[in-house]
């Protein structure tokens, strides 16, 4: 998507360590005029599939799948970070490991929000090694619904999560794919 190229190349910051910091219009403060235009193309782009839900994890996937919800007139459900393991059965869990935060997560969903009955858009902001969204294909898996695809912000393709999400037959759609940066240099460069 052209015009999320140009805004990462503009405002996006190079971080050591391959982060990408695009805090001043994705992660932090949010351009819903761009996000707008996102849930637009992922419309276009899902417009063969029956998507009755979107599935993102808290907190950065939540603004980007609200936005993109509307033109799907589905609702959101987000995976939440949870502290303690929940052992009534009530809920669907997994673990994930955070590339930016560097530590291992519990992650749950209500099994009131997601069954069998569901068709899955899954929405978030950036694929790395693909660590949220294995786990979020796995509470899907547990609850039996169907998986329709995986909607990205930003896919880092130089890390490995796209590629073997693509090859198990996930359809992964990524608006952005950078497949190099540079922290010294400050140099972006797209797919
Ligand atoms: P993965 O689980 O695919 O390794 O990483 C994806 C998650 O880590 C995303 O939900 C995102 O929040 C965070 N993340 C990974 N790489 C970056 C990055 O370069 N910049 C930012 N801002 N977040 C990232």
């Amino acid at each position: 998507m052209k015009l999320l190229e140009e805004r990462i190349q503009r405002d996006g910051i190079v971080k050591e360590g391959n982060v990408l910091k695009v805090d001043s219009f994705l992660n932090h403060q949010m351009d819903i005029t761009l996000f707008n235009e996102m849930g637009k193309e992922f419309k276009r782009i899902f417009t063969d599939c029956t998507i009755n839900k979107i599935l993102t994890i808290e907190a950065s996937g939540i603004g980007i799948a609200a936005v993109v919800a509307q033109y799907f007139n589905a609702p959101v459900v987000f995976a939440k970070k949870s502290q303690s393991i929940n052992l009534d059965g009530s809920v669907y869990s997994t673990k994930i490991d955070s590339f930016t935060h560097k530590r291992t997560y519990d992650v749950i969903v209500s099994k009131k929000y997601l069954s069998a009955n569901d068709h899955i858009l899954v929405i978030d902001d950036f694929l790395a090694n693909g660590c949220a969204v294995n786990g979020l294909v796995e509470l899907i898996e547990s609850s039996g619904a169907t998986l329709e695809g995986v909607g990205i912000v930003i896919e880092k393709g130089f890390q490995d999560g796209g590629k073997s999400l693509r090859e198990r037959g996930v359809r992964v759609e990524s608006l952005a794919i950078v497949d190099g940066m540079d922290a010294a240099t400050g140099q972006i460069t797209f797919r």
